[in-house]
């Protein structure tokens, strides 16, 4: 089997200090927390920026100190998030794009329901961001939160947007999107094309479960608190813990766990 990619996303848009002590919120906490899971075995850090009320930004100084900080620190791989709960416009989600250490960025390609908001990701904005995407060399992750969102991927394919192979991250298990089960996951997997490569980012109680799943079937696996604030129930995580973990129970199953260096290969990402 392929080498293990784990990514790690530290911060997201939600989580904040009165929930877990342990999720980075300034540029300075992200560093640090990005380099302590590159240690723990992470390959890519997805980044999210936060204001001074840890409220979800765009702004180009969180992203350019952050992205800077961490490639001083060490040689993992920089994804930025171009999410919309820090604004909707074409221009903030793209706005960080243009950073030249960062290697790859997120990707949705298509609307879905959030627990208490809609994500809209309409077709020219989806084509917008691919396409600076390209413009900058970033490797695209495909957010694929559910069956529609891989079509439209293949057809971005056809339009010259986006370069095969594709790397595909499932999220499951957010409310108002699709739920996990073994059945949803084998779902996505018949529907994504020979050759290319998949993530899974599982949400709350789902992240473990899912990342088992994708350990054992060939998969790559993301972690972190952006997506789960808990080691167990009731049991607060650190970012660290959560790699630390994947490290371990891949350890277990046999699977050894890539490098950035490995992880670019196996992306086909051209390191800057
Ligand atoms: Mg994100």
């Amino acid at each position: 089997m392929e080498k293990l990619i784990i990514t790690v996303a530290p911060t997201g848009s939600l989580p904040t200090k009165a929930q877990t002590p342990h999720v980075p919120v300034t540029p300075a906490e992200v560093i640090q927390d990005a380099y302590d899971c590159y240690n723990a075995g992470a390959s890519i850090v997805h980044i999210h920026g936060r204001d001074k009320e840890q409220k979800p930004t765009h702004d180009i100084n969180f992203f350019s100190e952050t992205v800077a900080g961490i490639k001083g620190k060490c040689n993992i791989i920089l994804q930025i998030s171009t999410g919309g709960r820090a604004g909707q416009t074409y221009e903030s989600r793209a706005q960080a794009l243009g950073l030249k250490d960062a290697e790859m960025a997120s990707l949705t390609t298509g609307s879905v329901n959030f627990p208490n908001s809609a994500y809209v990701n309409e077709p020219a904005l989806v084509e917008y961001l691919a396409k600076t995407m390209q413009e900058h060399g970033l490797k695209p992750e495909i957010e694929i939160f559910d069956v529609s969102m891989i079509s439209n991927a293949l057809d971005l394919v056809k339009k010259g947007l986006l370069a095969t192979p594709i790397h595909f991250n499932f999220v499951m298990g957010l409310k108002g999107a699709m739920p996990f089960s073994l059945k949803n996951y084998s779902h996505l997997l018949d529907s994504i094309p020979a050759g290319s490569t998949w993530n899974v980012s599982g949400v709350g109680k789902a992240q473990l479960e899912l990342a088992a799943h994708s350990l054992v079937s060939g998969g790559h696996v993301r972690v972190g608190l952006e997506d789960n604030i808990y080691y167990s129930k009731g049991v607060l995580a650190t970012n660290a813990q959560l790699v630390e973990r994947i490290v371990r129970l891949a350890q277990e199953l046999g699977r050894e766990v890539a490098t950035p260096d490995e992880a670019r290969e196996i992306l086909q990402i051209k390191k800057k």
